[in-house]
């Protein structure tokens, strides 16, 4: 998962690629970085950390000038943490600046590596993102353009991408529009953006999607769109679930609508009767849990709090201290839990580890009963479009029944949301949707290599 921004024609693009970036780092916070063109050359700067950290001089930011940028936040789900797998990749071609800013997983390489290698192409980094640029630069096409429509239609899997090519912006969305991409404007200048959450922070009308299938080219002389390829769509349903934020719109509609019927979906699915109250785990799924308590008798509380300025690392107690792990980041609020039967809902459970610590902790409140929902269905199946989700043996779901899972983590009860009801909170027609991490129907068949 990334967080991808593209900012052209303003004249403080850098900083707005930084704001967009800002906004959408919940889509990743393991390194981000910014590139801009100020007509002769490019500017980079890209770290590992937080955007607010990377860019903690002002200098920093004024020294990427010119008025097209485009930027990216990281979450490595292809390639390890490296400094050189941080976005914006940077290539030369013939004279000319590429840079790029992916989000997805690219699948099914094995071939076109093999192809690649045996021309000499010579990988730099063991991103996926790279292949766009080497197919780019051995496509036979007489264009820009051309080469690069070549290049996004030999590739399978998800992408949404935006490429500097010198004073050019090219975007991009897969066929099935898996990952989300929108396009904003502010007076003449457009911004493009993972999610509009983005646009909404440095006041950008929203446009619209990129479409699923769409190359955008833009330039001095214009918008240009071209078509990649067309297919049903299948967006990704666990950015709804989990990923996206809820003051975004994505795939058309409101990401807090969606993940509020998952909440109602859930709560007619799997009621909990003579339920006290309903918390949440902060702050993925307080929009879920609110839906779940408004078809519910029971009310909405508050009953953990999450701190929210935790780094990457801090110091732990040389003497080791129980439950550390899960406490740094939540604690209990006793007036809410105890003598209680609570309802906990969460998003969605993929290793089983952040639930069992809370109601652990949970517990030492005493209170009555401990019932968890779960507002999506099990995940039983990784995901290879570029969603977090580890092997199948790490996927609790995928080994252990949910009444396995219960006893493991120590609740009364546990149900999940079906795939019916997860498909009913959605507007589009239910085929729109990729559902592989719940139901093992993937787009396409997936190698081996990539499995
Ligand atoms: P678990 O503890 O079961 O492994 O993960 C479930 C928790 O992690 C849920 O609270 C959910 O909000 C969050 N979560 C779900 N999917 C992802 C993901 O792809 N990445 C990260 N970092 N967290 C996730
Ligand atoms: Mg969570």
């Amino acid at each position: 998962m990334c967080g991808i921004v593209g900012v052209y024609n303003h004249k403080e693009s850098s900083t707005l690629a930084y704001l967009c970036l800002y906004a959408l780092q919940h889509r990743g916070q393991e390194g981000g970085g910014i590139v801009s063109f100020d007509g002769k050359k490019t500017h980079l700067i890209k770290e590992h950390g937080l955007i607010s950290d990377i860019f903690s001089k002002k200098e920093k930011l004024a020294s990427l000038k010119g008025s097209i940028a485009i930027g990216h936040n990281r979450y490595s789900t292809h390639g390890e943490n490296l400094y050189n797998n941080i976005q914006p990749l940077q290539f030369k071609f013939q004279g000319a600046d590429i840079s790029i800013a992916h989000n997805g997983n690219l699948v099914n390489l094995k071939k076109i590596r093999e192809r690649l290698e045996k021309k000499g192409t010579i990988f730099q980094t063991t991103s996926d993102t790279e292949y766009f640029i080497h197919l780019f630069s051995h496509a036979h096409g007489k264009t820009i353009e051309k080469k690069f429509l070549s290049a996004f239609q030999q590739l399978e899997g998800s992408f949404s991408v935006i490429i500097m090519y010198n004073d050019k912006l090219i975007i991009a969305r897969d066929k099935y529009g898996i990952r989300p991409l929108c396009c904003g404007r502010i007076n003449d200048s457009l911004i493009f953006a993972s999610e509009t959450c983005a646009l909404d922070l440095i006041g950008a009308q929203y446009e619209r999607e990129i479409k699923p299938g769409e190359m955008l080219v833009i330039d001095k002389s214009g918008e240009h769109s071209y078509k990649i390829a067309s297919a049903n769509p299948k967006h990704c349903i666990f950015e709804y679930v989990y990923f996206s934020r809820p003051d975004s719109k994505i795939f058309g509609d409101s990401v807090d609508k969606i993940r509020r019927k998952l909440g109602k979906n859930l709560a007619i699915e799997k009621p909990t009767k003579g339920a006290d109250r309903v918390i949440s785990v902060p702050d993925s799924s307080n929009t879920t849990a609110i839906g779940y308590s408004q078809r519910s008798d029971a009310r909405f509380e508050i009953g953990l709090i999450r701190n929210h300025y935790i780094g990457r690392s801090f110091i732990e107690p040389q003497q080791q201290l129980r439950d550390f792990s899960v406490k740094i980041k939540f604690n209990t609020i006793e007036g809410v839990l105890t003598n209680r039967k609570i309802v906990i809902v969460d998003d969605s459970i993929v290793r089983g580890t952040t639930l069992k610590k809370l109601i652990r902790i949970i517990k030492k409140t005493n209170p009555k009963e401990v019932h968890v929902r779960i507002g999506s269905p099990p995940v039983k199946y990784p995901c290879f479009y570029g969603m977090d989700f580890p092997s199948k043996e790490e996927l609790i779901a995928n080994s252990k029944s949910v009444e396995e899972i219960r006893k493991y983590i120590d609740a009364d009860s546990l149900e999940f949301l079906t795939i019916g009801g997860l498909l009913d909170s959605v507007s589009l027609p239910r085929d729109c949707f990729c559902t592989a991490c719940f139901s093992g129907k993937y787009i396409e068949p997936i190698e081996k290599e990539d499995k």
